[in-house]
């Protein structure tokens, strides 16, 4: 049996919400990631409301798995700065009011670096933020990222996530996006020991709660705890051990954006690559 598997990448919105879905479509993809803001500042465009509804519109006629919008990387709910605790409640509060525009999709971010707070002041922070702005009639999943642990990352473990779950309010509204490089920084062994993983997972988060996944090789060993993506198969997790994830039953009907070292261009050369290894594994 050949299996679908919805693939995509990070694309740039820089020319618009439609013309980057007929970008994806272009590339072969069924899902994406972009950001609504700069990721590295947090300044956002003004809303064009007529390009976010046909954005919306194009990928439901063309039948995308959900799309991953990114955070900026500078939104941090658990800083030990008031001021930055209020930058990321403002930048949040304002990219879930975009991100209505387009109901159904996914909306992932970075738990945070507490510094010197403790873990659980931090998670108290964390789950403060989302359920400020979540109500019962939001349109968007929020997607905790499953972080590398470096410095003083929260979401380097799956019971740290659980701690933040266990605090929020219409809990349906959020779940977890897990970065196959980031957990193996981690510390799990996503080659050797997959369901030994995701059956930590499902103990302290529960599988159901699995939305998305960032799928990019590592750099660096096991436990590294470094977060330097690398091109599928050119790193120390492998292209063996990331296509079995893919195919993984539990896994299988799951968004896996690319978020590796390359342009679209390479990100489509990627997709093909798995694309042809995953119906080959398929015949086996
Ligand atoms: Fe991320
Ligand atoms: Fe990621
Ligand atoms: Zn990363």
């Amino acid at each position: 049996m050949t299996q679908t598997i919805n693939l995509g990448a990070f694309l740039s919105s820089a020319k618009g919400f439609l013309h980057m879905g007929k970008e994806a479509k272009e590339a072969d993809m069924q899902t994406m990631s972009f950001f609504l803001r700069n990721p590295r500042g947090g300044k956002a465009k003004p809303l064009d409301e007529a390009d976010m509804r046909a954005f919306s519109a194009f990928l439901k006629e063309n039948n995308f798995a959900p799309a991953v919008a990114h955070a900026p990387y500078t939104m941090n709910p658990c800083s030990p700065n008031e001021s930055t605790r209020q930058f990321a409640r403002e930048m949040f509060a304002d990219d879930m009011r975009r991100m209505e525009y387009i109901p159904g999709n996914f909306y992932n971010f970075h738990p945070g670096s507490r510094l010197q707070t403790p873990l659980k002041t931090a998670a108290a922070q964390i789950a403060d933020m989302l359920n400020a702005v979540l109500t019962p009639e939001t349109k968007t999943t929020v997607l905790l990222e499953t972080m590398a642990g470096k410095g003083s990352e929260v979401g380097r473990t799956f019971s740290e996530l659980g701690e933040i779950l266990a605090q929020i309010k219409y809990s349906e509204k959020v779940g977890v996006c897990l970065d196959t490089c980031h957990v193996w920084d981690g510390g799990y062994d996503i080659a050797e020991n997959l369901d030994g993983v995701l059956n930590e997972f499902d103990r302290e988060i529960g599988l159901s709660k699995l939305c998305a996944v960032h799928l990019n090789d590592s750099l660096n060993p096991l436990g590294s705890h470094k977060d330097r993506h690398a091109l599928i198969g050119e790193g120390h997790i492998g292209k063996k051990a990331l296509v079995a994830f893919l195919c993984h039953p539990a896994l299988s009907s799951l968004p896996f954006v690319l978020e590796t070292p390359t342009d679209t261009a390479g990100h489509a050369a990627e997709i093909r690559m798995l694309r042809a290894a995953v119906n080959e594994a398929g015949k086996k």
